[in-house]
């Protein structure tokens, strides 16, 4: 990367999102937090990450599940940097349930925060990205991606519509030096996932060691979670130029789990 770039992380108070704001903040980017939690925790992630780095960070708050604050996330971006080069639409929720019992309103919020906040994000920046000719768009998808579980049926759903929806904008992107990627990891024991173990024991009739041992970690042959740090570096990456002709791939980072 030439120029200091500005990028929109969603959901970045927390999990896999603040380990991208860390790893883009050492790469010297400047950085737009986002997502819910204490104000004042807030403040010292925000301020933390940009003593570490050579960029600025700045945070909005913006609900993902309402595009009328995500137009103003966007609009508050380019008031404080500038422009925008890089999106990260990595909010996400899990919701657990046997689908005779999964409750509609939950599956409606799920899809607007996991999968059309994605949407909203991209085609506020797209033109802005190809009429400069440069710009990288990292959705943050999940092996459940590529692969189903049982009891995850909204998840497992808006996140396969997660990777049409980048394949498709990869295309509209291709001849403007706009790539567009999804991570597709497998399990990282974010709060995220330690907040369902509790849910998938119910579901399952098991122990939360269980869970963790048979349900989680079953699936990933390495018997090892994936870490916020190794997401992390593979976003920084996706924004080289090394990465320019990586554009429309779900790349798998789930410990061999999506190649059974
Ligand atoms: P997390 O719960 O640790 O963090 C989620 C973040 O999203 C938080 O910052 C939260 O405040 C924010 N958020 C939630 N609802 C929001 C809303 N309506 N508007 C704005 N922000 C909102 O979760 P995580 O594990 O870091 O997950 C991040 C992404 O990675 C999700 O899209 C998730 O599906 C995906 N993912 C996670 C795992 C995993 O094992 N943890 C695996 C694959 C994919």
């Amino acid at each position: 990367m030439s120029e200091r770039k500005t990028a929109i992380i969603t959901g970045s108070t927390s999990g896999i999102g603040l380990g991208i704001a860390e790893a883009f903040a050492a790469s010297g980017m400047n950085i737009m937090l986002n997502g819910f939690g204490d104000a004042a925790e807030i403040e010292a992630i925000r301020a933390g990450l940009a003593e570490s780095g050579d960029g600025d960070v700045a945070y909005h708050g913006a609900d993902m599940s309402k595009p009328e604050e995500i137009a103003d996330l966007v609009e508050a971006t380019r008031a404080t940097f500038g422009q925008v080069d890089v999106i990260v639409p990595n909010a996400g929720i899990q919701v657990v349930s046997p689908v005779e019992d999964f409750p509609p309103e939950k599956w409606d919020l799920l899809f607007k925060i996991n999968l059309f906040s994605a949407f909203h994000l991209t085609r506020l920046v797209f033109a802005e990205m190809k009429a400069r000719r440069w710009g990288r768009i990292i959705n943050l998808v999940s092996a459940h991606g590529l692969v189903a579980s049982p009891f995850k049926s909204a998840y497992v759903a808006a996140k396969h519509g997660q990777v049409g929806f980048t394949k498709t904008i990869a295309l509209e992107g291709a001849e403007f030096g706009v790539t567009c990627n999804a991570i597709c990891p497998g399990y990282v024991l974010t709060p995220l996932v330690e907040k369902q173990i509790p849910d998938t024991a119910q579901a399952r009739g098991i122990t939360e060691e269980q869970v963790k041992r048979d349900v989680l970690l079953a699936a990933q042959p390495t018997k090892n979670f994936v870490t916020v740090e190794q997401i992390g570096a593979l976003a920084v990456f996706l924004c080289s130029d090394a990465a320019a002709q990586i554009t429309g791939a779900a790349l798998p980072v789930d410990g061999g789990w999506t190649a059974q």
